[in-house]
């Protein structure tokens, strides 16, 4: 029978990773998450080496009846990567690339971000979709789908899972791939971190390397206009294009004329993947619709483009989001989005509107657990800001924003983008695939012992 993990002993002496308890120095760094409204005290923060101390972890929590929450990239806008005097499974060491250039596959540690994994894969000429922020954990984007530039072209990032190594509840470790366990596999296309915690993520790899693209930005009160080309253009752009509508202050950069400075202003961010000497041309129409305040453009590698906006999301910043999927982009909304977009209240929060149509819709709604396939968008409403006190402002203009353009909007939205006070959407938020991922659950963690995610209930 496997030894118990009944006391904090055991573990630190089972495992090569690090326990952090409140009695150890860095508890008070080893607690902190990116979003700052999150401040939890767990019980033990374990830094895991690999899949055995993983094992190792999830059995003493569950020996011990504690909640478990499991953390990569600590993204989570709701905190669920840590949990008041539970076990937080920090993945953040496993983070090891190797890419199979060959196979075009890229094999990644559950701890990844997506800085990590561009680096790896950029020297072989080759990228799959990832997020805009080279900051996110690749296993949670991917594990809620993975909405990002290349997804037009590539599908989105659980769409190019092909393979995972998965801890289960009872501790064991398993494969989930199109051959073994592939009810497990068609969950964590989407499913979230519902179902184990995911040691090793298997990518198929697309020939990207270098993009051509950046950032545009036009008068606020010509949105109409922005929203409404790029409504027809994205209909039928050619797949390598991606990008998205931004409502965006201006932060102080050298591209931006200094007056403007501080400024709301309605964006197009654009990436183009194709060839790089046609890039100048496919961004040729965003400069016709009006006039162009300040951009900055040019041919750039992926990893630069998927990093461009790290700087204006620092880690520390308070969090309060609001999602919906768009099939429509009617004349209503693009009115709400005039009304709200331009009264963004800080110089990190924005609205993206993320074109999800291309190749995102060759795959059937049920073919994996992501089931807005008809949707054409996207749209999430980020507050982030510094200041505690300016907390109520900041929630107010995101519930506003939100409450205008829901009526216009589909009732589901990506999880990965919920906020903690979003738990009575996940339902619609999977619509057709809700009941077929609570057998999932059921099948390979009945009692739910990993409940800290948008939690489908066994
Ligand atoms: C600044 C910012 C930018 C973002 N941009 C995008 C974007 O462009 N596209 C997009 O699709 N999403 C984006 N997101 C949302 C992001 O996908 C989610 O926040 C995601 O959960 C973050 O994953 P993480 O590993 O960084 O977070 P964590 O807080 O570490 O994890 C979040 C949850 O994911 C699950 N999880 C994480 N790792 C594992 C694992 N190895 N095994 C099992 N479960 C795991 C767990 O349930 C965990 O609680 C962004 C978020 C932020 C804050």
């Amino acid at each position: 029978m496997e030894a118990q993990m009944r006391t904090i002993e055991t573990l630190r002496e089972a495992i090569r990773g690090d326990v952090i308890t409140p009695a150890d120095a860095d508890y008070d760094t080893a607690r902190v998450v990116y979003n700052a409204m999150i401040d939890r005290r767990p019980a033990a923060v374990v830094r895991c080496a690999d899949a055995a101390d993983v094992i190792a972890a999830v059995r003493y929590a569950t020996d011990n009846g504690l909640d478990v929450a499991v953390r990569g990239g600590s993204h989570s806008v709701p905190g669920f990567g840590t949990v008041d005097g539970g076990v937080v499974i920090d993945l953040s060491p496993m983070r090891n690339v190797r890419v199979d250039p060959g196979a075009a596959t890229a094999t990644v540690g559950g701890g990844a971000t997506w800085g990590d994994f561009n680096h790896a894969t950029y020297p072989f000429g080759l990228a799959t979709t990832g997020g805009i922020i080279s900051t996110t954990g690749v296993a949670g984007l991917t594990l809620g789908g993975g909405i990002g530039y290349l997804a037009r072209g590539c599908g989105l990032s659980c769409d190019n899972l092909v393979e995972a190594d998965v801890v289960t509840a009872n501790g064991e470790a398993i494969r989930a791939s199109e051959d073994e366990n592939a009810d497990l596999l068609w969950a964590l296309r989407g499913g979230g971190g519902n179902f184990g915690v995911v040691t090793t993520l298997t990518f198929r790899l697309h020939r990207v390397k270098d993009v051509y693209g950046g950032v545009m930005f036009y008068e606020a009160d010509r949105a109409g206009d922005v929203l409404r080309f790029f409504r027809s253009y994205i209909e039928d752009a050619p797949l390598a294009f991606g990008g998205f509508p931004a409502f965006q202050i201006a932060p102080p950069l050298p591209f931006i004329p200094e007056s403007r400075h501080g400024e709301p202003f309605i964006a197009i961010v654009a990436c183009w993947s194709g060839a790089l000497e046609r890039g100048e041309n496919v961004l040729k129409p965003f400069h016709d619709i009006a006039p162009v305040v300040a951009e900055m453009v040019g041919p750039m590698p992926y990893p630069a483009m998927n990093s461009a906006f790290d700087a204006l999301v620092p880690k520390g910043l308070q969090h309060y989001w609001k999602a919906n999927f768009v099939t429509e982009l009617t004349d209503e909304a693009i009115a709400a989005h005039e009304t709200f977009g331009p009264r963004v209240p800080y110089v990190s929060s924005t609205m993206h509107l993320y074109p999800i149509n291309g190749v995102v819709h060759d795959v059937a709604p049920d073919a994996t657990a992501f089931a807005y396939r008809d949707a054409n968008f996207a749209e999430v409403i980020a507050g982030m800001w510094l200041e505690p006190a300016d907390n109520e402002a900041n929630i107010r203009w995101v519930r506003d924003y939100y409450s205008a353009t829901a009526p216009q909007s589909e009732q589901g939205g990506y999880v990965n983008f919920m906020s903690a006070d979003d738990h009575d959407r996940v339902v619609v938020n999977y619509k057709e695939n809700y009941l077929r991922l609570v057998e999932v659950k059921r099948r390979y963690d009945p009692s739910n012992v990993f409940h800290l995610n948008q939690n489908i209930e066994p």
